[in-house]
């Protein structure tokens, strides 16, 4: 018998088996597709490297990411990651998943994890036992890693979508996709249109995962073809960009990705990354929680008492919290206004707010700057929008109380 039986070998669950590893912790991931697919999820933030450098991830041939352009109307602005709060990483990469799954299965290898290539059909989880399509598996503890299915979440009645999102998406991966005079090479575009925004995630030498998410306002109907068609006529920055691009692998569609579940930990079972909680992919954070989470979760699971996973669950939550706060602030406007705001009226703190959030920086509690954006940016935009009736000094959030 295993210590911990891990459900998905996905960045998550590899993550966590190999930190329980370190910990000295039998463990054994159940993983249903031997060969990773091209799955969305493909955009990394520079505070998800704590992790790739503490477990060993091999990086090499992904491209750099060095910084995010954001697209609206005629505007556009771009954030550079050196741009953060006391950065101290300046970069993450675009990773294609079909390679970067493997190269995390790799990971938790070396760690000393067992794999076993099944599917869980069934779970007892308080006799620590799965029902696989290779048999039946026991462990003193099951965790969930196993995607957004939120599998164990909904057989445990735990799930709870999001009463305010509930956006669908199409993506695929496209090739003849042109950067333009902003971007640096590797950057992630989000064009904003409305009721949703269209992702252009580079790979090098044209080649760029490319999709569309839409909120239930979005006017695009129709085929993923025809929801791509209108999605560009609406951005003229993606019809730049994607003039000559062309579709080299199915539409994917995806819906209703938003929820989480009442309750991370209970009795035999813990949950951790899109098992747990997923929130909305506008600022490319469901990796970067997913193995925060995780690194995190393996003290609380090796210490095993309740209060070390409450603990665990309440940071993991509070980080969570401050994308989810930004990403209504995303839906509402708010956000653009405040990235898009002009140079006269911007603060060296408009920036490091943003880009802090960009880069992930959600769980240092050194880190003032991306908390109070997210608390504060829809005073912040609000104010912004009245200005050109009745300029008046701009609300310094280093000074709030
Ligand atoms: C439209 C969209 C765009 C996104 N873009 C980004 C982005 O740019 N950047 C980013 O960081 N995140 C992005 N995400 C989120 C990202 O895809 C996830 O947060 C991330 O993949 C979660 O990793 P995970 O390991 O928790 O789950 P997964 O990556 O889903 O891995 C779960 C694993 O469990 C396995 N599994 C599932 N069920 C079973 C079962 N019953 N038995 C055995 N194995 C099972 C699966 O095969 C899989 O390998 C996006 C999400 C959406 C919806």
């Amino acid at each position: 018998m295993t210590d911990f039986l891990i459900i998905g070998a996905g960045p998550t669950g590899c993550a966590l088996g190999a930190y329980l590893r370190k910990g000295g912790a039998r463990v054994t991931l159940v993983e249903a597709v031997e060969h990773p697919e091209s799955v969305v999820g493909e955009s990394m933030l520079p505070c998800s490297r704590v992790v790739f450098d503490e477990l060993g991830l091999d990086t090499t041939g992904f491209l750099k990411k060095h910084g995010a352009v954001f697209c609206q109307g005629d505007d556009s602005v771009r954030f550079d990651f050196s741009e953060a709060e006391d950065p101290v990483y300046t970069h993450a990469w675009q990773v294609q998943r079909e390679i970067f799954d493997i190269r995390w299965r790799d990971v938790a290898k070396a760690h000393g994890c067992e794999i076993v290539y099944a599917k869980v059909t069934d779970c007892n989880v308080s006799e620590g036992s799965l029902e696989t399509t290779a048999g039946t598996l026991r462990g003193k503890r099951v965790i969930d890693a196993g995607g957004r299915s939120m599998w164990l979440s909904q057989r445990l009645g735990l799930r709870q979508g999001d009463l305010r999102l509930k956006n669908s998406a199409i993506g695929t991966r496209m090739t003849g996709v042109r950067q333009l005079g902003l971007d640096q090479p590797g950057d992630i575009t989000i064009c904003s249109i409305p009721g949703g925004w269209i992702w252009i995630i580079p790979f090098g030498e044209g080649v760029a995962s490319v999709g569309v998410v839409m909120s239930p306002s979005c006017p695009l109907t129709g085929s993923p073809d025809q929801r791509y068609a209108g999605a560009l006529a609406l951005s003229a920055d993606a019809r730049s960009r994607l003039a000559d691009a062309e579709r080299i692998f199915p539409w994917r569609g995806l819906q209703d990705f938003t929820a989480s579940s009442t309750t991370f930990h209970g009795p035999g079972f813990g949950l951790c990354g899109d098992a747990a909680t997923f929130i909305d992919p506008v600022f490319s954070s469901g990796v970067l929680l997913g193995l925060c989470g995780a690194r995190m979760m393996a003290p609380a699971l090796l210490d095993g008492s309740d209060a070390a996973l409450d603990a665990w669950q309440a940071t993991y939550r509070e980080g969570g919290g401050i994308f989810r706060k930004v990403i209504d602030h995303w839906y509402c406007g708010d956000f653009m206004t405040v990235a898009l705001a002009p140079p006269r009226l911007q603060k060296p703190y408009f920036r490091r707010g943003i880009v802090s959030l960009l880069a992930g920086d959600v769980y240092n509690p050194a880190r003032t700057s991306p908390r109070r954006m997210a608390d504060r940016m829809g005073e912040l935009a609000a104010h912004l929008r009245t200005m050109s009736s009745a300029p008046q000094p701009t609300p310094d959030l280093d000074e709030a109380k």
